[in-house]
């Protein structure tokens, strides 16, 4: 497999949420949620902590064994929530939580895994890609992103809109009828969308954290396989560009309303 991947934070300087790792067979990407600077937790470990501690854990599992997706991410939970012990209280549910995707090659198979809004893009060299995505959290709280969506980027209404519309999300985190997002409970990998295709079936791939996608899902700028031609011809870096140029042209989000005005990153192209 040859990987290549470019990831960018939202604002230059500041912390990158998202994590991107590969190893010669697989590929790990998780987009850690953020949460707002006001919403108190008591949990002391921040988000880009859990994502590049459960990401790297994935990957050094990867590299030991062939137990399915899900087995492995529900392992790779549980060994990070005992990360926790002795200096968090995880009753409240507020721990930070993550994305994950994931695709693997064993031979002539790959194996893939989504769980929550990251994007799996197959090219099986059909005029339409395969595009997995778990649009799960999209279904919920309607009130409160309809609230955030009308109300201009940057002001103080639309902060306040975004702690509520977080608050309310958390009350569907991990619960039948919500959304599914890795945090603490190692079962929520049992929710992840999962599945295998031939080897010899796909040309390409790419994953994209929601930053990237956003300039097929939100802006529209682009379809799924405008994304996988960009990446092939231009490289990960310029549809990270693409979308910057999309979000600085839009910077309140009155064309594209969205939670995030900027948005961590990350494209990666996988060949076979
Ligand atoms: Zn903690």
């Amino acid at each position: 497999m040859r990987v290549t991947f470019a990831t960018e934070p939202a604002h230059h300087g500041r912390d990158n949420e998202d994590f991107i790792g590969a190893t010669a067979d697989a590929v790990v990407l998780l987009d850690g949620a953020t949460a707002p600077a006001e919403i108190t937790s008591s949990c002391s470990h921040t988000v880009r902590w859990y994502s590049h501690t459960l990401g790297s854990t994935l990957l050094a599992e990867l590299a030991q064994t062939i137990a399915p997706l899900a087995e492995l991410l529900a392992k790779g939970i549980k060994h990070v929530t005992s990360l926790h012990d002795f200096t968090c209280n995880l009753s409240r549910g507020d721990s930070p939580s993550s994305t994950v995707a994931m695709l693997r090659r064993i031979g002539d198979r790959l194996d893939w895994l989504v769980l929550s809004d990251s994007v799996l893009i197959l090219d099986t060299g059909t005029a339409e890609p395969m595009v997995i995505c778990d649009d799960r959290l999209d279904h919920i709280a309607a009130p409160t992103r309809a609230r955030l969506r009308a109300l201009p980027a940057g002001t103080p209404e639309h902060a306040e809109a975004l702690r509520e519309h977080v608050k309310a999300i958390g009350e569907y985190r991990n619960r039948d009828g919500g959304f599914w997002v890795a945090a603490t409970d190692p079962l929520v990998a049992d929710r992840a969308l999962t599945g295998t295709v031939p080897t010899d079936k796909v040309r390409a791939a790419a994953l994209l954290s929601d930053g990237a996608s956003r300039l097929v899902d939100c802006f529209h700028l682009a379809t799924w396989r405008d994304a996988l031609d960009i990446l092939n011809q231009d490289g990960p870096a310029e549809l990270i560009r693409r979308v910057r140029e999309a979000e600085r042209s839009d910077p309140h989000g009155e064309r594209w309303p969205r939670g995030k005005a900027f948005d961590d990153a990350t494209a990666v192209r996988v060949t076979m």
